[in-house]
């Protein structure tokens, strides 16, 4: 059983800096000015720590996640060879962390909601980066029942807001924040179109 943790801070240039700019643009891209309990992040030094942590199993894909309001955990950079599946790359690891951030700014103004999973993820996927480095998937079948949520829904939302702007989205997601049913509802009432696979077919060909 292991119930303790060491903290201490870490004097990172390079790790500010990612922090500082993902801040910078999420506060923009959500209509925000996130000043007090700012986000902090933990770095994590091994797949061990990361399963208690984590209150489970994890596979090594995993490599950041979020904990409350405003507590973020990544693996440490240093680490990604011997505790993850991913090579590392700098990058991956700036979008890594602004994704995490992004889940911090869904939960605020949304009121706290975590799904449904493609909204949740898309977001993060869309605001970070990684849908435009992850690229087009080569048709949307499974995201909006949870499947291939990492392949589908962050291009799905990059190509909705390509064609009706950042905007509508966090229009949508400030409506959604007092919205408690079918979340396609409140899609067809922001969008005027149906939430189907159809729907985002149709942008990824037009
Ligand atoms: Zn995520």
């Amino acid at each position: 059983m292991t119930n303790f943790f060491n903290l201490s801070k870490i004097e990172d240039p390079q790790l500010e800096d990612y922090y500082a700019k993902s801040m910078l643009e999420l506060n923009d891209f959500f209509g925000i000015k996130w000043k007090h309990h700012t986000p902090v992040v933990f770095v994590v030094n091994d797949r061990d720590t990361i399963n208690i942590l984590h209150g489970e199993e994890t596979g090594e894909w995993i490599v950041g996640w979020i904990s409350g309001g405003n507590i973020v955990f990544v693996l440490n950079k240093d680490k990604f060879g011997e505790h993850s599946v991913h090579k590392y790359d700098d990058n991956d690891y700036y979008k890594l962390i602004k994704h995490e951030l992004a889940h911090l700014f869904f939960k605020v103004i949304t009121g706290n909601k975590t799904d449904p999973k493609w909204l949740w993820e898309g977001v993060s996927i869309l605001v970070s980066g990684q849908a435009e480095k992850w690229g087009k998937p080569a048709g949307f079948k499974g995201f909006l029942d949870g499947k291939d949520v990492y392949i589908e829904s962050g291009y799905a939302l990059l190509l909705l807001t390509k064609k009706y702007g950042d905007d509508k989205l966090i229009q949508f997601l400030k409506a959604y924040k007092d919205f408690d049913g079918d979340v396609s509802v409140l899609f067809k009432e922001t969008y005027g179109l149906d939430l189907n696979y159809g729907t985002f077919n149709g942008l990824l060909r037009s």
